[in-house]
């Protein structure tokens, strides 16, 4: 039985981790996929506070020494489910079973992606599914934001900002995003609307991105445009659905709770047990960032040793 089970080692169940072992609690960070991540996938990170310039892989290298420093333990296994009752819980892995007092849900999201190939190879080097983090990097080049959506067009606008030309590419025939987006984005000389178009592929020449090839969703013709970077903003998936018995989900996916990190009640009144707190990109919040993640990843850490030392006292 362990303390705290975190599910998921991102930034936001890294920093769980050394926050709970600094209260000296025992704790297990379960793992899927990536130790460190979705920042593993930026190959550079100027907005993480106290490093000038650091490479996702780097940070998350930093974080797990700093958590396993502390003696978290960590396992690779991808998690089914939560079963259990307050204060006894099993973490379920398919057909093998752990046991926490309290859990943190800290599984993140992953950007939608265009399903085309080679997009993760050009990954990081062109392609980026983050133009808050990206985007100084493509300073006085041309680049194409996919997406009509809030997400795409605040991208747009500000790529338009330090880009001598930006393509918006739509699949609809219209923009989905603010009205104000839409007027701002209009006035800008160097934006230009393609609509109804899908991305077909990928242009480059060994590893550099050249370009991509779009086609016009109503059946009409091929068209490349010549671009150094493309930005994917159609969308995030949260990894949530196998805490959807346990949690209340928004439409999108997303764990529902706020800054305490602690999950709000389910339409039908149903109350989430207490002892399960979540962190990070996967419940509802404006920004997603590492700063974000990790700061939630704090503030569960330490509502879950209250609640393990609420049981203590009993
Ligand atoms: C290309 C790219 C560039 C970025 N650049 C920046 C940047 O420059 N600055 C910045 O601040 N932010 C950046 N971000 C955003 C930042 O990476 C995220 O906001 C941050 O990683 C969120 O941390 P998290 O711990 O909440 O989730 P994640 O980093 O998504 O970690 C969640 C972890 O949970 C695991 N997991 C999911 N489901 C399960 C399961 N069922 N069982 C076990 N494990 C599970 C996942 O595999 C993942 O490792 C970037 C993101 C991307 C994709």
């Amino acid at each position: 039985m362990y303390d705290i089970i975190i599910v998921g080692a991102g930034p936001a169940g890294l920093t769980a981790a050394i926050y709970a072992r600094r209260a000296e609690k025992s704790v297990l960070v379960i793992e899927k996929d990536t130790f460190g991540g979705q920042i593993t996938h930026s190959p550079r990170v100027e907005n993480i506070p106290g490093f000038l310039e650091v490479s996702g892989n780097e940070f998350a290298d930093k974080l797990i020494e700093q958590a396993m420093e502390q003696g978290a333990e960590i396992e690779l296994d991808t998690v089914t489910g939560i079963g259990g009752e307050e204060g006894n819980y099993t973490v379920i892995c398919g057909s093998k079973e752990y046991r926490a007092r309290s859990v943190i849900v800290a599984t993140g999201s992953r950007h939608r992606t265009l399903g085309i190939a080679n997009e993760e190879r050009y990954t990081g080097e062109g392609i980026s599914y983050c133009a808050v983090c990206d985007g100084a990097f493509f300073r006085g080049k041309s680049v194409a934001v996919i997406g009509g959506g809030n997400s795409a067009l605040q991208d747009a606008v500000m790529l338009s900002e330090s880009c001598p030309k930006v393509y918006v590419v739509q699949n609809l025939e219209f923009l989905t995003g603010e009205k104000k987006l839409q007027k701002i984005l209009a006035e800008r000389e160097n934006v230009e609307f393609i609509y109804n178009s899908v991305v077909k592929r990928i242009i480059a020449d060994g590893s550099e991105l050249r370009g991509i090839v779009i086609a016009d969703s109503r059946g009409g013709g091929e068209m490349e445009l010549r671009v150094d970077g493309v930005f994917v903003a159609i969308g995030q998936v949260p990894e949530n659905e196998p805490f959807k018995a346990a949690l209340k989900l928004n439409d999108y996916g997303y764990v529902v709770a706020g800054e305490g990190c602690v999950p709000e009640a389910a339409e039908d009144g149903t109350v989430p047990r207490g002892g399960i707190f979540v962190a990070g990109d996967c419940r509802t919040k404006s920004v997603r960032q590492v700063t974000t993640a990790t700061a939630d990843g704090a503030v569960a850490a330490i509502a879950a040793c209250r609640f393990i030392d609420s049981l203590d006292r009993e």
